[in-house]
């Protein structure tokens, strides 16, 4: 590891590489702060060449890497295994081209979500993907993760606004996929690296699709009783065949930490729920949807709706939503912030029993979920140094997941599988299924290097725990 470390200081200068035990500290855990391990080294790349030499030099000692942005993740994705070294992007953050005919910008994958669409609103355009941790995360980041947000309801995930990416491959090889006019000629192989978790390989270069801000956008905070009230005004909603930007529900325990905190924004704390639904698009078209929404959560039960009166309002009730994670940050040292998807007809019944499995087990359980997309978030609020809790809290987290399976639903959302969920990918996929991706990752990294220990489950499913197994004993997956 000596003899590595110093090559890599000798590729990105000495304050670009870290390694002394103080400095790694910080790099042991994404957001999920119950899976952690110590890198062996840190290194910063500052350019695509500098990630081609620290791949080739991890290569020859035999070390595995892991590529990082700006470690929000909230599966262990960005934490390096087996001592592996950590290549953090953070540092390759320009912007090189802006194009507001072609639509598009070609971006390092160091550059922060947000800060691409503060720099394109002047040509009329932004960036639509908008994870709540936006401010921080990284492009990169976000590639690797196909990560949504509030407005995925309208715009889709990051997949759907990614048009080609260079890419440094497990071997060193830097290669281009995709094209900027978005048609691939060939296999979509750009569609299988968004969401591949940075086990493919080290994104060095992004070119995204730039979107038309909207003329006119209303938001609006509907007030409910409960939450289930709320998850019915979402049904409706879509089923009138209306699309909204965002509908996010924030349930009453949530609404109390964010008024206690520095992102109060007003919202009511005797209500059971709000729903926030945004609406965009034409003026004549957005005015005429306020009112057909306003009627579909009166329906529903809601108590009052609110249309935010100005530009400044909006932002409020936004910051609110958005904040709502950091301010859960002030109940309790640790925050497990799950990840799931159901049909959006289960919603009630799904979330009915997720508040079950918080109350049996006697955690603080706090819900705030991109409704329009049946993505739910329970977040518990708890402290991993007391075991017992700790315990508890693993066991809900399985309790949710397989009720989330049998309502119909995925494992995740957006967040990805990371270290996370690897052990319950056989819940969902057949041995057959994983073995099927675990060949479309060995096309591009045949030794496993890059990332590993992440996505797959460590052993085969024994037909005990997986019905869709043939009955292997437990082996070696990876
Ligand atoms: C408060 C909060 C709110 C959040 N809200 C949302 C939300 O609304 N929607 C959502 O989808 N997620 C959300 N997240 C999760 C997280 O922010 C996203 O997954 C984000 O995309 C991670 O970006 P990052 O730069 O922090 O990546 P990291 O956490 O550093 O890494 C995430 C994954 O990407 C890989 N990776 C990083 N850079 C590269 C690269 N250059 N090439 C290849 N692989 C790479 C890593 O190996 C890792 O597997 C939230 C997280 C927090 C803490």
């Amino acid at each position: 590891m000596s003899e590595l470390i110093a090559k890599l200081r000798d590729i990105v200068g000495p304050a670009a590489c870290l390694s002394r035990p103080e400095e790694l500290l910080v790099y042991e855990a994404d957001g999920l702060t119950v899976h952690s391990a110590r890198p062996g080294a840190v290194v910063l790349p500052s350019h695509r060449d500098q990630v081609v030499a620290i791949v080739r030099a991890c290569r020859e000692a035999g070390v595995p890497f892991v590529p990082r942005g700006a470690g929000t993740g909230l599966s262990g994705g960005a934490v390096a295994l087996e001592d592996g070294i950590v290549i953090e992007c953070s540092r390759m953050q320009r912007i090189l081209e802006v194009s507001p005919e072609d639509r598009l910008a070609v971006v390092q994958p160091g550059v922060i979500n947000a800060e691409l669409s503060k720099a394109v609103k002047h040509h009329g355009l932004f960036y639509a993907p908008d994870p709540s941790s936006q401010a921080a995360c990284t492009i990169g980041g976000n590639v690797a993760e196909n990560s949504g947000g509030p407005h995925t309801l309208k715009y889709g995930t990051t997949t759907d606004h990614v048009l080609a990416l260079e890419l440094v491959l497990p071997d060193g090889e830097c290669v281009r996929l995709g094209s900027p006019t978005g048609v691939p000629a060939g296999l979509d192989l750009v569609g299988a690296v968004v969401g591949g978790e940075g086990t493919l390989g080290i994104v060095t270069e992004i070119t995204v699709r730039l979107t038309p801000i909207p003329p006119r956008v209303e938001t609006l905070l509907a007030i409910f009783p409960d939450v289930v009230s709320a998850c019915r005004a979402v049904g409706s909603v879509i089923q009138s065949g209306l699309v909204p930007a965002a509908l996010e529900i924030v349930d009453r325990r949530t609404i109390e930490a964010v008024e206690a905190s520095v992102y109060a924004a007003g919202l009511p704390t005797d209500a059971g729920a709000v729903l926030i639904v945004e609406l965009d698009g034409a003026p004549e078209a957005v005015a005429g949807q306020v009112e057909r929404v306003r009627e579909h959560a009166r329906s529903a039960g809601a108590s009052g709706v609110e249309v935010a009166r100005d530009e400044a309002e909006r932002v409020r009730f936004w910051r609110a939503r958005k904040g709502a994670f950091g301010a859960m940050g002030r109940l309790a040292p640790d925050l497990y912030v799950h990840d799931a998807v159901v049909p959006r007809s289960k919603l009630p019944e799904v979330l009915a029993t997720v508040c079950e499995i918080g109350d049996r087990h006697r955690l603080n359980l706090c819900n705030v979920f991109h409704a329009g997309d049946g993505n739910l978030h329970p977040n518990i609020c708890f402290d991993r140094r007391d075991a017992d809790e700790l315990a508890r809290v693993m066991t809900a987290g399985e309790e949710i997941l397989r009720a989330c399976i049998e309502a119909g639903g995925v494992i995740s959302g957006e967040h990805g599988i990371g270290t996370e969920k690897r052990e319950f990918m056989g819940l969902v996929y057949s041995d057959d299924d994983l073995e099927a991706m675990l060949r479309l990752r060995a096309a591009f990294d045949p030794e496993r290097v890059c990332n590993p220990g992440k996505v797959f489950p460590s052993t085969r499913f024994c037909a005990e725990s997986n019905p869709k197994a043939r009955g292997y004993d437990r082996v070696p997956f990876e």
